[in-house]
């Protein structure tokens, strides 16, 4: 028989703090699902960021080789030795996952691996960006997010919540909207429902591709939305019009696009198409 959260909390006097974003999963049925929409199956490593109390842990757990979990929050180590008590494939590092070396954290994973996470909404941009650009085992990302979020990672261009993480995920992979959560199943409830998205990561997806140079031209697309394109390429390339309107002719673009309007593979071709300094006019 499952204790219910608030027993346990007030067993070990803890009260959530909302400036780590602790607002915790308990619906079993739920957290199942979550997993199972993940696609964990016994073959998989899992890095989980916030575990919070450990219910999504145990979920995963279940179904994992092995589950490795970071958690800022040390007060939640008692509460966590409990609920995980009954499984041998987890292994929880106390400490902030902003802090950490990714390539640490990968070596630490040893191979491919899926990363499932609740995420606390006050770092979600960061986390995901951290992970889109740096990560280079990394196979699915299946995270938690307010709703609103969810949207725009898995937006389609000219779309308002298309932006520039949309497309920085459209050069790793692809992202879906797979889940709704309302507010009410949190522990305490948030002001804002949540949704699950899936970002699949296709292994070499623009190979032998500067993808910095890429997000540089991303950068400049979104940095003034409302003006278009050929004027901020003009701006942060230092690039005459004739060039600018060059290159996007040169990609099959027109010359009255925005930034929003491009697709990831838009992005690769015009980068490869602007001029860079020392090119011969
Ligand atoms: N996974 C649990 C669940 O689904 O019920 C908890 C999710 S809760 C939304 C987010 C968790 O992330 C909290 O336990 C919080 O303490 C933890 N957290 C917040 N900031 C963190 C950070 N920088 N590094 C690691 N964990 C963090």
């Amino acid at each position: 028989m499952e204790r219910p959260l608030k027993s346990i909390l007030n067993e070990h006097g803890l009260i959530l703090k909302k400036a780590y974003g602790q607002n915790f999963l308990t619906d079993t049925v739920l957290l199942d699902q979550i997993v199972e929409n993940a696609g964990v199956t016994d073959n998989d490593v899992v890095l989980e960021i916030g575990c919070g109390a450990g219910a999504l842990t145990k979920a995963l757990a279940k179904k994992a080789k092995k589950v490795v979990g970071y958690e800022i929050d040390q007060r939640l180590k008692p509460v966590l030795k409990e609920t995980l008590a009954d499984f041998s494939n987890v292994e929880i590092v106390f400490g902030d996952i902003m802090k950490q070396n990714l390539s640490d954290v990968e070596n630490k994973l040893g191979g491919q691996y899926i990363m499932v996470a609740n995420l606390p909404y006050y770092i979600t941009t960061p986390i995901i960006m951290q992970f889109i650009e740096n990560a280079k085992n990394i196979k699915a990302m299946v995270i938690m997010v307010q709703e609103e979020v969810a949207y725009r990672l898995a937006a389609k261009e000219s779309t308002s919540d298309y932006g520039a993480i949309t497309v920085a995920i459209n050069l790793r992979g692809s992202a879906e909207v797979i889940m709704r959560v309302p507010r009410e199943k949190f522990t305490p409830a948030p002001n804002v429902d949540s949704a699950v998205v899936k970002i699949i990561f296709e292994k070499d997806k623009f190979k032998d591709v500067n993808l910095t140079a890429v997000r540089d031209v991303v950068r400049c697309g979104f940095s003034s939305r409302r003006k278009m394109l050929v004027n901020n390429l003009m701006n942060t390339y230092k690039i005459s019009r004739t060039d600018a309107e060059n290159a996007l002719n040169n990609s099959g673009l027109k010359t009255t696009v925005r930034g929003e309007n491009l697709t990831a593979e838009d992005y690769v071709l015009l980068s490869k198409n602007l001029p860079r300094k020392g090119d011969k006019k």
